[in-house]
């Protein structure tokens, strides 16, 4: 029978066979156009080159080793970061680009995928960090143990890089910058600015900086493997084949260029950057928020505003600019109906 590699060389997509259910999580490896390509499950490839050449740019470039990780389709009906993927695996496997830095690409709910849900049990982005050890055993648990295990392994074997991890969603909400990024929350780390300049290129509009630990995916890569990893948003979420294709241009040619060790062509605004600055918590069951549901992600609330009532008490933004980010009602008491964040200056040199 045909394998994998060779069917994603000459007649597949990694999303033809995805959907079709013809991507078994046999291991496989073959080495293509100079590059050597592993299959560690289904939906987990590994690239890298044969011999791991810089392009010197000038004689201020920095040689340094870099590593990639970059996952999509977390939420199964996620699409346009998966047709990206998708796009980019196509592209370097048939030889119309070429991969300088290791990359992991990773493609998420592969269930979800089939059909077209966000998750088939569970929120995949909330069970990193060992959380999957401790909710009842689904799908979803399974794909994030094993992603944990893969990139632990995919760390330890790349130690001296720096790795770098784009986790891809788009949103259902609809949000006052239609891409942002969310830079998780680690103690004590130095901020890295080439990856902001990056976001930047891939079209990223604002930045969200958390203010504390979560069980997202890209926070479980940046605090246990110390890689930078982001979640990127980047629009709305459409079905298979509509999404509109421009709008993402930018970021798949972003991180074509950048895994092939190019310095972004794609010019964009600079980000505006945001610290939380607080956690809305449900403490009744009689929460409401005093604004349209279809408030878009990052709207702005002058001080005074009444923002939601909570049981009998009516809550007023205490301070100008606050903005609402994910905000949710449908929340069991104690939890986060949303957040409020401000805009910040960010030294970047
Ligand atoms: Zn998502």
């Amino acid at each position: 029978m045909e394998s994998t590699l060779t069917k994603l060389q000459f007649s597949h997509t990694c999303l033809d066979l995805l959907l079709s259910d013809n991507f078994p999580p046999t291991k496989e490896s073959a080495t293509i156009n100079e590059m050597n390509w592993l299959i560690h499950d289904t939906g987990i490839l590994e690239c890298s080159a044969v011999a791991e050449k810089f392009h010197l740019n000038g004689k201020n470039a920095k040689n340094v080793k870099k590593a990639y990780i970059i996952s999509a389709g977390i939420h199964g009906n996620e699409t346009a970061p998966i047709e990206i993927l998708n796009d980019i695996i196509n592209k370097l496997i048939r030889a119309e680009t070429q991969l300088v830095h290791p990359t992991l690409f990773i493609f998420g709910n592969i269930e979800g995928m089939k059909k077209s849900v966000r998750e088939i049990e569970y929120n995949l982005n909330r069970l990193f960090c060992g959380r999957h050890q401790k909710i009842a055993p689904c799908y979803e648990t399974q794909r994030a143990e094993l992603f944990e295990k893969v990139c632990s392994e995919f760390r330890d074997k790349y130690l001296d890089h720096d790795l770098i991890h784009f986790d891809l969603h788009t949103a259902i909400k609809e949000s006052a910058h239609e891409k942002f990024a969310i830079y998780p929350f680690v103690e004590k780390r130095e901020l890295n600015t080439e990856v902001l300049d990056n976001l930047e290129s891939m079209g990223i509009e604002a930045i969200l900086f958390s203010n504390k630990k979560a069980t997202t995916f890209s926070h479980y890569t940046s605090e246990f493997l110390k890689a930078c990893g982001i979640t990127v948003e980047l629009g709305k979420v459409h079905p298979f084949g509509q999404n509109p294709r421009e709008s993402f241009v930018a970021c798949k040619q972003t991180l074509i260029e950048l895994i092939a060790d190019k310095k972004p062509t794609m010019k964009n605004k600079k980000a505006i950057a945001y610290n939380v600055k607080c956690e809305i918590i449900k403490k009744s069951e009689d929460f409401k928020f005093n604004f349209d549901k279809n408030t878009k992600n990052f709207t702005r609330f002058d001080k005074g505003t009444h923002l939601y009532t909570d049981g009998e008490q009516q809550w007023h933004t205490d301070e100008d600019g606050l903005r609402i980010v994910f905000p949710n009602e449908k929340v069991a008491i104690g939890e986060r109906t949303g957040l409020l964040v401000k805009e910040v200056l960010v030294d970047r040199n």
